[in-house]
Protein backbone atom coordinates (compact mmCIF):
# COMPACT_ATOMS: atom_id res chain seq x y z
CA UNK A 1 0.00 0.00 0.00
CA UNK A 2 1.58 3.36 -0.66
CA UNK A 3 0.30 6.82 -0.05
CA UNK A 4 1.82 10.36 -1.08
CA UNK A 5 3.64 12.29 0.96
CA UNK A 6 1.18 15.04 2.55
CA UNK A 7 -1.77 13.04 1.40
CA UNK A 8 -3.03 11.28 5.07
CA UNK A 9 -5.40 8.60 5.04
CA UNK A 10 -8.82 9.76 6.55
CA UNK A 11 -8.90 10.66 10.05
CA UNK A 12 -4.80 11.07 10.22
CA UNK A 13 -3.06 14.08 10.98
CA UNK A 14 -1.25 15.50 7.93
CA UNK A 15 2.45 13.82 8.36
CA UNK A 16 4.36 16.82 7.20
CA UNK A 17 1.92 19.43 9.66
CA UNK A 18 3.60 20.35 12.96
CA UNK A 19 1.30 18.99 15.86
CA UNK A 20 0.01 22.05 17.72
CA UNK A 21 0.46 22.43 21.03
CA UNK A 22 -1.72 21.52 23.67
CA UNK A 23 -3.18 24.98 24.91
CA UNK A 24 -3.85 25.42 28.70
CA UNK A 25 -6.38 28.16 29.95
CA UNK A 26 -6.46 28.89 33.83
CA UNK A 27 -8.88 31.05 36.09
CA UNK A 28 -9.31 31.92 39.25
CA UNK A 29 -12.48 31.09 41.07
CA UNK A 30 -13.68 32.22 44.45
CA UNK A 31 -15.85 30.02 46.34
CA UNK A 32 -18.49 31.15 49.39
CA UNK A 33 -18.52 28.20 52.00
CA UNK A 34 -21.54 27.25 53.06
CA UNK A 35 -20.09 27.73 56.60
CA UNK A 36 -17.09 29.35 58.20
CA UNK A 37 -14.61 26.57 57.55
CA UNK A 38 -12.28 26.10 60.98
CA UNK A 39 -9.74 23.42 61.12
CA UNK A 40 -7.05 23.22 64.09
CA UNK A 41 -5.15 25.46 61.93
CA UNK A 42 -7.12 28.00 60.81
CA UNK A 43 -10.24 29.77 59.85
CA UNK A 44 -12.15 31.08 56.42
CA UNK A 45 -15.02 31.98 54.85
CA UNK A 46 -14.03 31.95 51.01
CA UNK A 47 -11.92 30.05 49.43
CA UNK A 48 -9.70 30.72 46.21
CA UNK A 49 -8.89 28.03 43.21
CA UNK A 50 -7.97 27.67 40.28
CA UNK A 51 -9.69 25.89 37.11
CA UNK A 52 -7.88 24.70 34.09
CA UNK A 53 -8.80 24.13 30.31
CA UNK A 54 -6.36 21.91 28.47
CA UNK A 55 -7.55 21.95 24.66
CA UNK A 56 -6.30 19.88 21.74
CA UNK A 57 -7.49 18.41 18.79
CA UNK A 58 -11.38 20.16 19.42
CA UNK A 59 -11.55 18.16 22.98
CA UNK A 60 -11.09 19.50 25.96
CA UNK A 61 -10.41 18.66 29.82
CA UNK A 62 -10.81 20.16 32.79
CA UNK A 63 -8.56 20.46 36.16
CA UNK A 64 -8.65 22.03 39.59
CA UNK A 65 -5.80 23.72 41.83
CA UNK A 66 -6.86 23.80 45.35
CA UNK A 67 -4.16 25.33 47.56
CA UNK A 68 -3.45 25.09 51.05
CA UNK A 69 -1.44 27.06 53.50
CA UNK A 70 -0.20 23.92 54.82
CA UNK A 71 1.94 23.71 51.66
CA UNK A 72 2.97 27.17 51.06
CA UNK A 73 0.27 27.16 48.10
CA UNK A 74 -1.98 29.87 47.26
CA UNK A 75 -4.05 30.62 44.12
CA UNK A 76 -0.76 33.55 43.34
CA UNK A 77 1.75 30.56 43.37
CA UNK A 78 -0.79 27.86 41.64
CA UNK A 79 -0.63 30.86 38.91
CA UNK A 80 3.12 31.05 38.50
CA UNK A 81 3.41 27.44 38.75
CA UNK A 82 0.74 26.61 35.79
CA UNK A 83 2.19 30.07 33.35
CA UNK A 84 5.42 28.29 33.72
CA UNK A 85 4.37 24.63 33.29
CA UNK A 86 2.04 25.34 30.47
CA UNK A 87 4.88 25.87 27.56
CA UNK A 88 6.23 22.29 28.63
CA UNK A 89 2.92 19.92 28.11
CA UNK A 90 3.88 19.30 24.33
CA UNK A 91 1.83 18.67 21.68
CA UNK A 92 0.18 15.20 22.78
CA UNK A 93 -1.97 14.64 26.00
CA UNK A 94 -1.95 10.78 25.15
CA UNK A 95 1.76 10.98 26.54
CA UNK A 96 0.89 12.00 29.54
CA UNK A 97 3.26 9.51 31.72
CA UNK A 98 6.18 11.65 29.73
CA UNK A 99 4.40 14.85 30.43
CA UNK A 100 3.67 14.75 33.97
CA UNK A 101 7.30 13.24 34.72
CA UNK A 102 8.62 16.44 32.47
CA UNK A 103 6.63 18.83 34.41
CA UNK A 104 7.95 17.36 37.74
CA UNK A 105 11.49 17.72 36.63
CA UNK A 106 11.21 21.06 36.19
CA UNK A 107 9.54 22.58 39.08
CA UNK A 108 9.44 21.05 42.77
CA UNK A 109 6.44 20.70 45.31
CA UNK A 110 3.38 22.67 43.74
CA UNK A 111 0.99 20.10 43.90
CA UNK A 112 -1.59 21.94 43.39
CA UNK A 113 -1.07 23.27 40.48
CA UNK A 114 0.35 20.44 38.77
CA UNK A 115 -2.92 17.90 40.08
CA UNK A 116 -4.54 20.82 37.86
CA UNK A 117 -2.81 19.50 34.89
CA UNK A 118 -2.66 15.88 35.77
CA UNK A 119 -6.33 15.96 36.28
CA UNK A 120 -7.44 18.09 32.89
CA UNK A 121 -4.52 15.48 31.01
CA UNK A 122 -7.20 12.65 32.91
CA UNK A 123 -10.09 13.90 31.93
CA UNK A 124 -8.87 14.72 28.12
CA UNK A 125 -7.57 11.14 27.84
CA UNK A 126 -11.05 9.74 28.75
CA UNK A 127 -12.97 12.08 26.82
CA UNK A 128 -10.92 11.35 23.36
CA UNK A 129 -11.69 7.33 24.21
CA UNK A 130 -15.42 8.22 24.70
CA UNK A 131 -15.28 6.50 28.45
CA UNK A 132 -15.87 7.64 31.91
CA UNK A 133 -12.75 8.37 33.86
CA UNK A 134 -13.16 4.96 36.02
CA UNK A 135 -12.44 2.83 33.51
CA UNK A 136 -9.34 4.47 32.79
CA UNK A 137 -8.70 4.10 35.97
CA UNK A 138 -9.99 0.44 36.20
CA UNK A 139 -12.05 1.00 38.91
CA UNK A 140 -15.60 -0.37 39.33
CA UNK A 141 -18.38 2.48 39.93
CA UNK A 142 -20.42 -0.05 41.83
CA UNK A 143 -18.17 -0.31 44.26
CA UNK A 144 -17.61 3.23 45.19
CA UNK A 145 -17.79 3.25 49.06
CA UNK A 146 -19.68 5.21 51.26
CA UNK A 147 -17.92 9.35 51.95
CA UNK A 148 -18.05 10.87 55.43
CA UNK A 149 -19.40 14.17 55.66
CA UNK A 150 -17.13 17.24 57.48
CA UNK A 151 -18.25 18.78 60.05
CA UNK A 152 -16.17 21.89 60.42
CA UNK A 153 -15.02 23.40 64.44
CA UNK A 154 -17.05 25.69 65.98
CA UNK A 155 -19.22 25.69 68.97
CA UNK A 156 -21.00 22.80 70.27
CA UNK A 157 -24.71 23.74 69.48
CA UNK A 158 -23.76 24.58 65.84
CA UNK A 159 -21.80 21.79 65.04
CA UNK A 160 -24.65 20.07 66.43
CA UNK A 161 -27.07 21.99 64.00
CA UNK A 162 -24.14 21.15 61.69
CA UNK A 163 -24.81 17.17 62.45
CA UNK A 164 -28.62 17.58 62.13
CA UNK A 165 -28.00 19.10 58.19
CA UNK A 166 -25.91 16.28 57.43
CA UNK A 167 -28.86 13.40 57.70
CA UNK A 168 -27.84 11.92 54.15
CA UNK A 169 -24.42 11.32 55.04
CA UNK A 170 -23.79 7.75 56.74
CA UNK A 171 -20.49 8.43 57.99
CA UNK A 172 -19.67 12.05 59.66
CA UNK A 173 -16.12 13.59 60.22
CA UNK A 174 -15.32 15.27 63.45
CA UNK A 175 -12.60 18.51 63.42
CA UNK A 176 -11.15 18.36 66.47
CA UNK A 177 -7.65 19.80 67.87
CA UNK A 178 -8.20 22.84 68.80
CA UNK A 179 -9.33 22.33 72.77
CA UNK A 180 -12.52 20.63 74.32
CA UNK A 181 -12.24 18.04 72.49
CA UNK A 182 -13.93 15.55 74.74
CA UNK A 183 -17.17 18.12 74.90
CA UNK A 184 -16.88 18.38 71.50
CA UNK A 185 -17.47 14.60 70.39
CA UNK A 186 -20.05 14.26 73.85
CA UNK A 187 -21.76 16.90 71.77
CA UNK A 188 -21.82 15.18 68.56
CA UNK A 189 -22.66 12.26 70.46
CA UNK A 190 -26.07 13.80 71.88
CA UNK A 191 -27.45 13.93 68.35
CA UNK A 192 -26.39 11.28 66.22
CA UNK A 193 -25.06 7.71 67.14
CA UNK A 194 -23.29 7.56 63.38
CA UNK A 195 -19.93 6.19 62.86
CA UNK A 196 -17.61 8.88 63.54
CA UNK A 197 -14.08 9.64 61.77
CA UNK A 198 -12.25 12.44 64.13
CA UNK A 199 -9.52 14.60 62.51
CA UNK A 200 -7.05 16.55 64.83
CA UNK A 201 -5.26 18.15 61.86
CA UNK A 202 -2.08 17.92 63.68
CA UNK A 203 -3.85 19.44 66.67
CA UNK A 204 -2.60 17.48 69.84
CA UNK A 205 1.01 17.93 70.85
CA UNK A 206 1.36 15.43 73.30
CA UNK A 207 1.52 11.44 72.68
CA UNK A 208 0.40 10.38 75.96
CA UNK A 209 -2.33 12.92 76.40
CA UNK A 210 -3.27 11.28 72.51
CA UNK A 211 -3.44 7.74 73.90
CA UNK A 212 -5.50 8.67 76.84
CA UNK A 213 -8.02 10.43 74.68
CA UNK A 214 -8.03 7.95 71.75
CA UNK A 215 -8.82 5.23 74.33
CA UNK A 216 -12.06 7.28 75.43
CA UNK A 217 -12.57 7.58 71.64
CA UNK A 218 -12.26 3.58 71.28
CA UNK A 219 -15.72 3.91 73.51
CA UNK A 220 -17.74 6.34 71.67
CA UNK A 221 -18.07 4.77 68.31
CA UNK A 222 -14.95 6.84 66.82
CA UNK A 223 -14.00 4.69 63.74
CA UNK A 224 -10.71 5.89 62.70
CA UNK A 225 -8.37 8.93 63.40
CA UNK A 226 -6.01 11.29 61.41
CA UNK A 227 -2.87 12.86 61.97
CA UNK A 228 -3.45 13.75 65.97
CA UNK A 229 -0.09 14.64 66.31
CA UNK A 230 2.00 17.05 64.04
CA UNK A 231 3.38 15.20 60.84
CA UNK A 232 6.97 15.49 61.80
CA UNK A 233 6.78 13.94 64.59
CA UNK A 234 7.17 10.16 63.55
CA UNK A 235 7.90 8.89 66.83
CA UNK A 236 5.23 10.55 68.50
CA UNK A 237 2.93 8.84 66.19
CA UNK A 238 4.79 5.51 66.55
CA UNK A 239 4.25 5.69 70.32
CA UNK A 240 0.13 6.14 69.79
CA UNK A 241 0.17 3.35 67.64
CA UNK A 242 1.66 1.27 69.59
CA UNK A 243 -0.71 2.29 72.39
CA UNK A 244 -4.02 2.29 70.72
CA UNK A 245 -6.38 0.02 69.15
CA UNK A 246 -8.05 2.68 66.66
CA UNK A 247 -6.68 3.13 63.07
CA UNK A 248 -4.57 6.16 63.00
CA UNK A 249 -4.25 7.86 59.59
CA UNK A 250 -1.40 9.91 57.97
CA UNK A 251 -2.43 12.90 56.30
CA UNK A 252 -0.72 16.16 56.73
CA UNK A 253 2.00 13.89 56.94
CA UNK A 254 1.45 12.00 53.66
CA UNK A 255 1.91 13.90 49.98
CA UNK A 256 3.49 11.54 47.58
CA UNK A 257 4.51 8.14 47.14
CA UNK A 258 7.52 8.61 49.07
CA UNK A 259 6.37 9.29 51.90
CA UNK A 260 4.42 6.39 52.92
CA UNK A 261 7.23 3.03 53.55
CA UNK A 262 8.05 5.53 56.62
CA UNK A 263 4.89 6.03 57.80
CA UNK A 264 3.89 2.61 57.34
CA UNK A 265 5.99 2.37 60.60
CA UNK A 266 3.80 4.27 62.89
CA UNK A 267 0.33 4.49 61.06
CA UNK A 268 -2.49 2.18 60.16
CA UNK A 269 -3.35 4.00 56.76
CA UNK A 270 -3.00 6.68 54.68
CA UNK A 271 -5.20 9.48 53.38
CA UNK A 272 -4.26 10.32 49.80
CA UNK A 273 -6.13 13.79 48.39
CA UNK A 274 -5.32 14.69 44.35
CA UNK A 275 -4.08 17.89 45.76
CA UNK A 276 -1.35 16.85 48.41
CA UNK A 277 -0.30 13.93 45.28
CA UNK A 278 -0.12 16.25 42.22
CA UNK A 279 -2.73 14.38 40.88
CA UNK A 280 -4.42 11.02 39.94
CA UNK A 281 -1.73 9.05 38.46
CA UNK A 282 0.52 9.76 41.97
CA UNK A 283 -2.59 8.92 44.00
CA UNK A 284 -2.36 5.76 41.90
CA UNK A 285 0.82 4.52 42.89
CA UNK A 286 0.03 5.57 46.58
CA UNK A 287 -2.71 3.20 46.63
CA UNK A 288 -0.25 0.28 45.57
CA UNK A 289 2.10 1.27 47.60
CA UNK A 290 0.14 1.27 51.01
CA UNK A 291 -1.57 -1.99 49.82
CA UNK A 292 1.75 -3.93 49.17
CA UNK A 293 2.66 -2.69 53.05
CA UNK A 294 -0.71 -3.86 54.24
CA UNK A 295 -2.30 0.22 54.95
CA UNK A 296 -5.70 1.16 54.65
CA UNK A 297 -6.37 4.14 52.15
CA UNK A 298 -8.69 6.86 52.82
CA UNK A 299 -9.18 9.05 49.38
CA UNK A 300 -9.83 12.25 50.93
CA UNK A 301 -10.00 16.49 49.27
CA UNK A 302 -9.54 20.01 50.02
CA UNK A 303 -12.84 21.87 49.60
CA UNK A 304 -12.86 22.38 45.86
CA UNK A 305 -15.37 21.91 42.64
CA UNK A 306 -17.08 19.16 41.59
CA UNK A 307 -14.07 18.99 39.20
CA UNK A 308 -11.66 18.33 41.84
CA UNK A 309 -14.11 16.10 43.60
CA UNK A 310 -15.14 14.09 41.15
CA UNK A 311 -11.97 13.15 39.72
CA UNK A 312 -11.25 11.78 43.42
CA UNK A 313 -14.01 10.04 43.20
CA UNK A 314 -13.14 8.50 40.22
CA UNK A 315 -10.49 6.75 41.94
CA UNK A 316 -12.43 6.06 44.61
CA UNK A 317 -13.47 2.72 44.47
CA UNK A 318 -9.67 1.59 44.94
CA UNK A 319 -10.23 3.41 48.51
CA UNK A 320 -11.28 1.58 51.49
CA UNK A 321 -12.72 4.72 52.64
CA UNK A 322 -13.87 8.08 51.29
CA UNK A 323 -14.05 11.95 52.28
CA UNK A 324 -14.78 13.03 49.24
CA UNK A 325 -17.11 15.91 50.68
CA UNK A 326 -15.33 19.62 49.52
CA UNK A 327 -17.57 20.30 46.68
CA UNK A 328 -20.60 19.86 49.41
CA UNK A 329 -19.58 22.85 51.60
CA UNK A 330 -18.81 25.46 48.91
CA UNK A 331 -22.15 27.14 47.87
CA UNK A 332 -20.95 28.40 44.22
CA UNK A 333 -19.98 25.26 42.80
CA UNK A 334 -19.64 25.83 39.20
CA UNK A 335 -19.96 22.15 38.10
CA UNK A 336 -21.84 19.15 38.85
CA UNK A 337 -20.44 15.43 38.91
CA UNK A 338 -20.63 12.75 41.42
CA UNK A 339 -23.22 13.30 43.47
CA UNK A 340 -24.20 11.26 47.02
CA UNK A 341 -27.15 8.53 46.90
CA UNK A 342 -27.43 7.10 50.42
CA UNK A 343 -24.47 8.32 51.31
CA UNK A 344 -22.79 6.30 48.87
CA UNK A 345 -20.28 8.03 45.98
CA UNK A 346 -22.11 7.71 42.37
CA UNK A 347 -20.02 8.68 39.37
CA UNK A 348 -21.24 10.10 36.31
CA UNK A 349 -20.99 7.95 33.37
CA UNK A 350 -20.89 10.19 30.88
CA UNK A 351 -17.36 10.54 29.01
CA UNK A 352 -14.32 11.62 30.91
CA UNK A 353 -15.18 13.24 34.40
CA UNK A 354 -18.31 13.49 33.27
CA UNK A 355 -19.38 16.92 34.48
CA UNK A 356 -22.07 19.71 33.60
CA UNK A 357 -21.43 23.11 33.78
CA UNK A 358 -20.02 26.49 31.75
CA UNK A 359 -16.06 26.81 31.95
MG1 LIG B 1 -7.30 15.40 57.51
Amino acid sequence: MTRSAGRPARGEPARDAPAAAMRLERRKVDLTLRHTWTLARNSSTTKANVLVRLSHGGIEGLGEAAPNVRYDEDWQTVMTAIDLLAPRLGDDPLRYEEIIDRLEASLPGNHAAKAAIDIALHDWIARKEGVPLYRKLGADPKKAPVTSFSIGLDEVPAMQEKVREAAGFAILKIKVGLQDDRAILEGIREVTDRPLYVDANEGWKDPRQAVETIKWMEGIGVVLLEQPLPAADLDGAKYVRDHVDLPIIADEACLTVDDVPRLATAYDGINIKLQKSGGLRMARRMIERARALGMKVMLGCMIETSIGITAAAHLSPLADHADLDGNLLIANDPFRGVTVRDGRLVLPDRPGLGLEGAW
